[in-house]
């Protein structure tokens, strides 16, 4: 049951006022499969208001506020945070059916996202640049206006503190739309971010169908900044309602993140990180790391000891704290039922089995499979679910070839004790992040974040997002 909410889940928030929408969508518990209460259906005149109003704010209070003042807001936004990470951690299990653990630690990170961009946004600073005799040239890093934030189920709090957070720091005001199937955990954030002191405005949140409120606000000519997280296929659509407004775009899109295990590397570190990081939130992580490239000298060992923690893991409803969850919706599970369906001509190494007294929630095996041939679907295409495939190598050019074989380039992993290839791995991979000897999934709000090729471009977290949600200003003074 939904504890009770200092605001109404049923409403969108505009203008620093809650109000009712015109018509509500169900939101279901991914753990029971029951609903948990009613959310805002957006339509397009709801967008357009909030843009008004996110206008209306740069044009007022908020648009005079200095660095520091945005700063010192965002980190008592960050301290309320803090103070309501037990109910956040309870929303979000509820409504993404993530385990308490992994939900707790994305209520955790929000804090940090807010702290981090609070802290950090007076330190940015412009350049001077030498230009000619009787010029003083200088640079000046300004928001863009009105920013738009399309977020998915998956992640809400990590992805809304980074894209909002970095978006607010740098003086932008924001119309967030969370996804239809997880939403409250934004609704709480934007009631914090009010009751921290954000003036009206700078926060508004319409909740509501992607087809109708995200179509709306990705073709909106009144927004100067898209930010959006999920499939390529969205990501393409909200890109080209986008060119239509020559509007700048972020697309975070997911991938088939590889971890290359060499003949020399330390198994025993390595193990939690290709386990978690292919089964964290049930596989549903656009960083999960879904390949794991082996060395064919240690395969056996690998799959050995990766299929024990498989058998190990158990699925459950998310306020049990369970090691896996469900999955998001009936549409995800039999997505992800489909892949395994047709992987039939992979050995299938372990699994981690639904067992029959759960709830009716969408729940779906975690399955290790392998040996896998690279240009397998099941080793090629985001299952997002909790699915890995063991893919054995021979050679260094042959793994760097396998882990650059596919669409996507978010995240990578290395495992060896080599310092040169770790070094060559790392300049010849062709992804947004790489880890030696640790896997991050996504992890560190300090760390520059985002893809190439069909993992998207444009980086969020760290520095750079405030380089991302900001617009860069020459200015040349003549002076004799
Ligand atoms: P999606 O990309 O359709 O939805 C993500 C967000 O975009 C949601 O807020 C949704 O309402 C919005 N949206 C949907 N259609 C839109 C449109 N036409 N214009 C603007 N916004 C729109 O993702 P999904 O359907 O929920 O999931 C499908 C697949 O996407 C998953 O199986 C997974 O592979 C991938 N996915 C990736 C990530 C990620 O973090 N990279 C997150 C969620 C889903």
């Amino acid at each position: 049951m939904l504890p009770n909410l200092p605001f109404d889940p049923s409403n969108l928030l505009i203008a620093g006022r809650w109000r009712p929408a015109d018509d509500t969508l169900p939101l279901t518990n991914p753990s029971d499969g029951l609903d948990l209460t009613k959310i805002a259906r957006g339509t397009a005149q709801d967008v357009d208001d909030a843009v008004a109003a996110a206008q209306a704010a740069l044009d007022g209070e908020w648009g005079e506020y200095t660095a520091a003042e945005r700063g010192r807001v965002l980190t008592r936004i960050g301290q309320l945070v803090l103070e309501n990470v037990d109910l956040l951690t309870r929303l979000e299990s509820l409504d993404v059916g993530k385990p308490v653990t992994q939900a707790r630690a994305d209520a955790l990170a929000l804090a940090r996202y807010c702290e981090f961009y609070g802290g950090a946004v007076d330190k940015l600073h412009g350049q001077t640049i030498p230009y000619l005799n009787g010029y003083t040239v200088y640079t000046l890093r300004e928001p863009h206006g009105v920013t738009g934030h399309i977020v998915p189920w998956n992640y809400p709090m990590q992805i809304i503190g980074r894209s909002v957070g970095a978006a607010l720091a740098m003086g932008n005001a924001c119309v967030l739309k969370p996804a239809e199937d997880a939403c409250l955990t934004a609704l709480m954030f934007a009631h914090l971010a009010r009751d921290a002191g954000l003036p009206d405005g700078a926060l508004n949140v319409v909740p509501g169908l992607g087809s109708e409120a995200g179509a709306a606000l990705s073709a909106h000519p009144g927004v100067q900044h898209l930010s959006f997280t999920g499939s390529v296929a969205t990501g393409a659509a909200v890109q080209q309602a986008a060119g239509g407004n020559v509007v700048p775009v972020t697309l975070e899109l997911g991938g088939k993140s590889p971890q290359i295990v060499f003949e020399d590397a330390d198994l025993e570190t390595a193990l939690p990180f290709l386990v978690n990081a292919g089964l964290q939130n049930a596989g549903q992580t656009c960083s999960a790391s879904s390949r794991i490239l082996v060395h064919h000298s240690r395969f056996d060992e690998v799959a050995t000891k990766m299929a024990d923690a498989y058998r190990a893991k158990r699925i459950g409803p998310a306020e049990s704290d369970p090691d896996i969850g469900p999955l998001i919706n009936a549409k995800q599970r039999d997505r992800v039922m489909a892949f395994l369906d047709r992987a039939t001509d992979v050995p299938i190494l372990a699994e981690a089995s639904v067992s029959d007294d759960l709830p009716a929630g969408h729940y779906v095996p975690a399955r290790l499979y392998g040996p896998a041939a690279a240009d397998h679907p099941i080793a090629q295409q985001e299952i997002f679910g909790p699915v890995q495939v063991i893919i054995p190598f021979e050679t260094e050019e042959q793994a760097i070839s396998i882990a650059n074989g596919t669409e996507y380039g978010l995240v990578a992993g290395i495992w060896t004790r080599d310092g040169a290839r770790q070094m060559r791995l790392a300049k010849k991979l062709k992804s947004g992040q790489v880890f030696i000897n640790n896997y991050g999934a996504g992890g560190g709000v300090e760390l520059p974040f985002g893809g190439v090729g069909k993992s998207g471009h444009g980086r969020e977290k760290g520095f750079e997002a405030l380089y991302g949600f900001s617009t860069l200003k020459t200015v040349a003074a003549f002076h004799g």
